[in-house]
């Protein structure tokens, strides 16, 4: 372990585990982990859910998984209160202070200014990434490939909701298997500084390695400075990469 990573640590908020947690989505969390604790960093994972507050500049990462629209309704009600703190204000002040965000799915539409469901009144989301979501009058459902200019991330959609991209985020890439943000512009996922909102579960980082080390490194850099983090054999994470890629481009 190079002397650089001894004695770092990383704190992990996983929002809403119990809640938006589908698809093997804390699978997500698990990855982060591991590849942090193998190059021997310390990880706390602080799950915080319905009626819980958010220590404001606490946290180097929040992780903030999909659900279904039951919970996503429970869930947008709980970040629109202001009674236990105003968890908005405070993951929007962290990313603007250089803390990463990972948002899938409904994660990702709630990080978005809101999403409006088949039936009942629209979710505002906390309005950090800007995206607007709709119910649309079709599922995807797939494998999924999104093209990024550092690399190709592979994953499994399920969605009905379209999302576009407003001016002040970029997309994360192109699509280039699967419907990505809304089916019809090519894009797939969205950016803003170093919070990320994308479509793809399954979980998305066990077999996207460069991507979990990419959000490793960004969120380490917030407390502690820029870090080297040494490469791991990564046979495994690079055969399932491998394997679920050519499983989306025979089922395109
Ligand atoms: N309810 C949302 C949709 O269908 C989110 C789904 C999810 O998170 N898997 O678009």
């Amino acid at each position: 372990m190079p002397a650089t990573l001894t004695g770092l640590d990383l704190r992990i908020a996983f929002l809403y585990g119990a809640e938006m947690n589908i698809y093997g989505d804390r699978g997500n969390i698990i990855a982060l982990t591991r590849r942090a604790e193998w190059r021997g960093l310390a990880v706390t994972i602080e799950q915080v859910g319905i009626g819980e507050r958010l220590t404001p500049g606490y946290h180097d990462l929040y992780f903030f998984g999909g659900g279904q629209d039951k919970e996503q309704i429970a869930v947008a009600a709980d970040l629109a209160r202001r009674d236990n703190g105003d968890k908005g204000a405070t993951i929007r002040e962290a990313i603007e202070a250089d803390a990463v965000a990972l948002t899938i799915c409904g994660g990702y539409q709630l990080f978005g200014h809101h999403y409006r469901p088949h039936n009942g009144p629209e979710l505002p989301g906390i309005g950090i990434i800007d995206v607007t979501s709709e119910a649309g009058p079709d599922r995807f459902i797939g494998n999924s490939i999104i093209a990024t200019p550092d690399g190709d991330l592979v994953g499994f959609e399920n969605h009905s909701a379209l999302t576009f991209v407003g001016p002040g985020a970029a997309p994360f890439g192109t699509v280039t298997v699967g419907a990505g943000n809304n089916g019809r512009d090519g894009t797939g996922g969205a950016r803003y500084r170093h919070a990320y909102g994308c479509y793809l579960h399954g979980s998305l980082l066990p077999k996207n390695p460069w991507f979990t080390d990419l959000l490793l490194t960004q969120a380490l850099a917030r407390r502690h400075g820029p870090v080297e983090l040494p490469p791991l054999a990564d046979d495994l994470e690079r055969a399932a990469h491998n394997s679920a890629a050519r499983r989306a481009w025979a089922t395109r």
